[in-house]
C-alpha cells in the first residue's frame, strides 16, 4: 500500500502567511512519519485559477525549504478519473440529478435541526417527466444519494470531528467535478492516507471520508490520517488574507525580509527551532503544537519580537 502527504493549493494568486505555514506543516507530518508529500494543485475553478500563480507558489514553497516527491498533479488535467468515479456511483444506484439554484437551496424549508446550505433533498425523487422537462432550463449538476446523517471521524489535533453528510454535489451544473469528488478521488488514487490543512476545512472531512468509504470501501475509509491545523488570523481575528498587508513571500521580501527569516517566524510560531526544516524536523511533535490560531499584524511597522513578521 502507497503512503503519502499531500500540499494542495488552490493557484488563485500568490501564496500568504497562513498557505506557506499549513505547507510547512504538511511537509513536517509528512517527513516525521517517512511519507513522501506530493504536491497537487486545485485547479478545477478555472473562473478562480490566475496563470502563472501556480509557478510562483511553487517558487516560494522551495524557497522556505519545502520540497516535494515527484511531479506536481493538476485536478485540471484528471477529469477522466472524476468521470469514472461519477459512472461507478451511478451504477450503483447513489447519483441523482439537481436542478436547484443556490438561492433555491437557501430558501427551500429544510428539517428544523439542518444546519444552513444542507442541501433539503428537494431533486432526489423528481419523475423521468419532470427531470426531462426542467433539463430544457438548466443543465443539472449531480448529487450523491447519501444516506449517513451524521458522520464521525478521528483527527489528530481536534479529536473526533462530527459532521452532517448531505446529499452534496459531485458534478457541477458545468461539468466540472465538484471539490469534494476530486480530492477524494486524487487522494485515494496518489496513494494519499495524511492530510494535513487549515482547520477551516475540518468540516468537510466526514463528507469525504464517507465519499471514500461508497467508493473504495471501508477499510480505505478509515486508513487516512487528518490533522487540521489552526489558521492564521489578522488582529481582527479574521482569517489572514491579502488585503490585511505585506503577507506574501514576495511582498516581505520587498520590506527586507528574505525567505529564510519567514521560514523561522512560522517555526517559531510552532514552537520549533529557527533553522532549516530538516532540523526542525527532529524534534517536530503533533502532540505539542499550539491549538489557537497564529495572530499576525503585518500592516503595522512598529513590531514586537513575537510578532516580527
Ligand atoms: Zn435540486
Amino acid at each position: 500500500m502507497m503512503s503519502a502527504g499531500r500540499y494542495a493549493p488552490s493557484p488563485s494568486g500568490d501564496l500568504h502567511l497562513g498557505n506557506l505555514r499549513t505547507a510547512l506543516l504538511s511537509w513536517l507530518f509528512a517527513a516525521s512519519s517517512g511519507r513522501p508529500l506530493l504536491l497537487r494543485f486545485e485547479d478545477l475553478d478555472a473562473g478562480r485559477t490566475i496563470p502563472g500563480s501556480a509557478e510562483r507558489q511553487f517558487k516560494d514553497l522551495r524557497a522556505i525549504g519545502i520540497t516535494f516527491s515527484g511531479e506536481p498533479l493538476w485536478q485540471s488535467q484528471r477529469q477522466h478519473h472524476y468521470g469514472a468515479a461519477v459512472g461507478q456511483l451511478r451504477e450503483a444506484g447513489l447519483v441523482y440529478e439537481c436542478f436547484c439554484t443556490r438561492r433555491e437551496i437557501q430558501e427551500a424549508p429544510r428539517a428544523p435541526h439542518a444546519p444552513p446550505g444542507a442541501y433539503p433533498g428537494t431533486c432526489r425523487d423528481l419523475g423521468d417527466a419532470e427531470r426531462r422537462q426542467r433539463r430544457q432550463q438548466r443543465p443539472p449538476a449531480l448529487r450523491l444519494k447519501a444516506e449517513a446523517g451524521e458522520y464521525r471521524v478521528a483527527d489528530l489535533l481536534l479529536g473526533e470531528v462530527t459532521g452532517l453528510v448531505d446529499d452534496l454535489v459531485l458534478v457541477r451544473n458545468d461539468g466540472t467535478a465538484a471539490y469534494n469528488l476530486a480530492v477524494v478521488v486524487d487522494d485515494y488514487l496518489t496513494g494519499v492516507d495524511q492530510v494535513v490543512r487549515g482547520d477551516d476545512l475540518a468540516s468537510s472531512t466526514p463528507r469525504q471520508v464517507y465519499l471514500r468509504g461508497l467508493l473504495y470501501g471501508q477499510r480505505a475509509a478509515g486508513s487516512v490520517q487528518y490533522a487540521h491545523v489552526p489558521l492564521v488570523l489578522n488582529r481582527q481575528g479574521q482569517r489572514l488574507a491579502k488585503r490585511d498587508g505585506a503577507v506574501t513571500l514576495g511582498q516581505l521580501s520587498e520590506l527586507g525580509r528574505s525567505p529564510e527569516h519567514v521560514r523561522d517566524e512560522l517555526l517559531a510560531s510552532l514552537g520549533l527551532p529557527r533553522g532549516p526544516l530538516e532540523q526542525a524536523v527532529e524534534t517536530f511533535d503533533p502532540s505539542r503544537l499550539p491549538r489557537q490560531p497564529w495572530v499576525v499584524d503585518p500592516a503595522s511597522q512598529k513590531r514586537g519580537p513575537s510578532e516580527s513578521i
